[in-house]
């Protein structure tokens, strides 16, 4: 009966950790595919630091200087400055620790030099070398905190954009797994340039917040959103997204308000504007005057409202290429000015104002709990709230 009971507890043990090491497969190591928005046919890959080894599927040579790697039919091709040249299915390059950095300059894209610490890994794909970097989660978040946070902050908000960072990742894990890696290094994941300058404190933001995340009140991973500046006002998430978020509702902001992307305008020919609106089903009466167009936004809203007519602001911003869908309509003689606030979505953790928060003393946690309404935040995967 013991023995019955500890078995069933014995599988049950195993089912749970075979479930977590699958779903967040060693969460301290992370694949992540490389110059993921970008085809890549050839590439210069230097040893910038330490010892590092070839491997060319089962063949193993030391790995000095440029090398030139292209995609030859179906395999990789690559050469030496020694005059090595040799081709093999799958290239892996190899630090003999982890302090070793290794620079790919990808040829005939704009995407420019970039330097990593983990194994690389190129892979023949029908159309492009595919480029997958293992590394430690450490690593990638520092790199992504950077990316996203910019070079120039306080510790308090780079924390708070790790842990956010981290929620992300852990969260969408299985996003490429068909592809071969857990996540991608644009911005359809979290953009990812490779690594800070050494020494530079996104490193601590990581080391500090390690395994902290943030969860909702069902102890879910949240939609860790963030934005550059929400303008005064972050946006709620049925806005940006589809789902109840209930932790993404509007937080008036004044943290941002003189942040670098707190206002923009845009002046737009009126003939243009009004062909717009009737390309948006606007009828022709409501266009012959130009009372009626004018249109202000106090706080945030979802249409333009023409009368009985509306048009959705998130449209309106996605075809003009506008800034944020928080925006005034002022009508001239003929032209057309928005004034508009903030730069993003507007929903989430808007970075301008969380800047502005670190700055004035304020933690990561206030600082989290400031833009998502009641969430915890904690070690993952785990029950107690970290003060
Ligand atoms: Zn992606
Ligand atoms: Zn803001």
């Amino acid at each position: 009966m013991i023995q019955g009971s500890f078995r069933k507890y014995l599988f049950l043990l195993l089912a749970i950790s075979s479930l977590w090491s699958g779903l967040y497969a060693d969460s301290s190591r992370v694949h992540i595919g490389l110059f993921y928005e970008w085809l890549v046919f050839s590439a210069v890959v230097t040893p910038e630091q330490g010892e590092w080894v070839m491997v060319a599927d089962s063949l193993t040579y030391p790995a000095q200087g440029m090398l030139y790697v292209s995609l030859v039919g179906d395999r990789v091709l690559f050469r030496g400055e020694n005059g090595m040249r040799r081709s093999c299915e799958k290239l892996l390059l190899k630090p003999a620790d982890s302090t070793g950095v290794i620079a790919i300059r990808p040829l005939h894209i704009p995407a420019g030099k970039r330097l990593y610490r983990g194994i690389l890994k190129i892979i023949p794909e029908p159309i492009g070398l595919k480029l997958i970097l293992e590394t430690s989660l450490e690593e990638y978040l520092a790199g992504v905190v950077y990316t996203e946070g910019g070079g120039s902050a306080g510790i308090e908000f780079y924390k708070a954009q790790a842990v956010l960072c981290r929620t992300y990742a852990f969260r969408h894990f299985g996003k490429h797994g068909a592809e071969g890696f857990n996540l991608c290094d644009g911005v359809h994941c979290q953009a990812f340039l490779g690594m800070p300058p050494s020494g530079h404190p996104v490193y601590r933001s990581v080391t500090q917040t390690r395994g902290l995340v943030v969860t909702d009140r069902n102890g879910e991973l949240i939609t860790a959103a963030f934005h550059s500046n929400c303008g005064g006002q972050t946006a709620d998430g049925h806005n940006v997204w589809i789902g109840d978020m209930p932790y993404l509702r509007p937080v008036q902001d004044t943290f941002c308000l003189h942040g670098r992307n707190a206002r923009w305008t845009r002046s737009v020919p009126l003939s243009d504007w009004k062909h717009y609106l009737r390309e948006q089903g606007i009828p022709e009466e409501m266009l012959h005057s130009n009372a009626g167009l004018d249109f202000f936004q106090p706080e945030r809203t979802d249409y333009y409202r023409l009368g009985n007519y509306t048009v959705p602001l998130a449209r309106i911003r996605e075809d003009w290429g506008l800034k944020s869908a928080f925006f005034d309509i002022g009508i001239g003689q003929d032209r057309v000015i928005l004034n508009g606030r903030g730069y993003g979505h507007g929903a989430g953790m808007c970075q301008e104002g969380a800047m502005k928060m670190a700055e004035l003393g304020y933690n990561f946690y206030d600082i989290i709990r400031y833009y998502f309404h009641g969430v915890t935040i904690q070690k993952f995967p785990g029950k107690e709230e970290v003060p």
